[in-house]
């Protein structure tokens, strides 16, 4: 699974990151961003959790 965080959309809300602090971090602007660009298999379903949460569907992922 790729991921990656769509920055126009983003408003920084920080839900991803406080489910998933191993792939999403918020920047120095308050926005998120992907730490890595492949998902490692064990984070799969907290990444799935994060898009679900995503107030503004910002998260992108692709398998
Ligand atoms: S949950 Fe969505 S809006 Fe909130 S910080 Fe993450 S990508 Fe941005």
């Amino acid at each position: 699974m790729k991921v990656k965080v769509n920055q126009d959309a983003c408003i920084g809300c920080g839900a991803c990151a406080a489910i998933c602090d191993n792939v999403f971090e918020i920047n120095d602007e308050g926005l998120s961003v992907a730490k890595v660009e492949v998902v490692e298999e064990k984070d799969h379903q907290d990444v799935v959790d994060a898009v679900d949460s995503c107030p503004t569907g910002a998260i992108e992922v692709e398998e």
